[in-house]
């Protein structure tokens, strides 16, 4: 049997999240701030949502301190606004990622989880309109940590306490769209596998040194070949 933990990034890997997302935030920012900071034009790609509050306000000249004492309110409403506004039409369900869920979810042994530098709520709400929330029980988020990199550990201890299992660096494979997976990844000397659908083209991502790397998910059969591949990533 195979003994393998899987945690998937959400935007650029599973999902592709249309126009809505920039306004939304904007719109909460103004609402909670008075400024949208640099939100129009800011790169989001592999950023944690908290992380990414912080950089737009700051390019409008909101020092921390003021930023972080309105935080909260700004989560909360950016969330609100989000689930209110984004419809099924927003979101595109990336190609062969549905059958790559199903035949992976089907596996015995093999668990499937979020991490992501999303909030909970708005991520979730991401995988609902297409349907496949169901397929991750657990998932390290943007509300549990300041930084990326401190998600895997969380994501693993929370795949130990529902599973059961503890599982190691090798038996972990971590799948996204940016630099900030494989970074990810090589936190906990797992394996990445990236994947260009999102914003970084194959020859960025390569240039990173991900375990695998693919340009889209429609070879379902590759895909999860190199998943339970038992190698971990080499340290570049
Ligand atoms: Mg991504």
């Amino acid at each position: 049997m195979h003994r393998k933990l899987v945690l998937f990034d959400i935007d650029g890997t599973l999902v592709r999240v249309g126009s809505v997302n920039r306004r939304v935030l904007g719109d909460a920012l103004i609402e909670v701030y008075g400024t949208e900071g640099s939100t129009g034009n800011h790169d989001f790609s592999g950023k944690m949502d908290s992380a990414i509050i912080y950089e737009v306000l700051e390019h409008a000249g909101l020092d921390r301190r003021e930023i972080a004492g309105r935080f909260d309110r700004a989560r909360e409403t950016y969330i609100a606004l989000f689930r209110e506004r984004t419809t099924p039409a927003d979101i595109t369900l990336l190609g062969g990622v549905r059958e790559l869920l199903d035949e992976l979810s089907g596996i015995p042994g093999v668990h499937l989880g979020l991490l992501t530098g999303n909030f909970e709520e708005s991520g979730r709400h991401k995988l609902k309109l297409p349907g496949i929330d169901h397929y991750f029980p657990f998932g390290a988020f943007a509300d549990d940590a300041i930084l990326r990199t401190e998600l895997p550990a969380i994501a693993v201890d929370r795949a130990a306490r529902l599973t059961g299992t503890s599982f190691s660096p090798s038996e972990t494979v971590i799948i996204g769209d940016t630099s900030h997976d494989i970074g990810c990844a090589r936190v906990l000397n797992a394996r990445s596998i990236a994947v260009a659908t999102g914003n970084f083209s194959m020859q960025e991502l390569a240039a990173h040194n991900p375990g695998a790397l693919f340009e889209n998910f429609a070879a379902t059969g590759e895909v999860i070949t190199e998943i339970l591949n038992t190698q971990s990533s080499l340290p570049s």
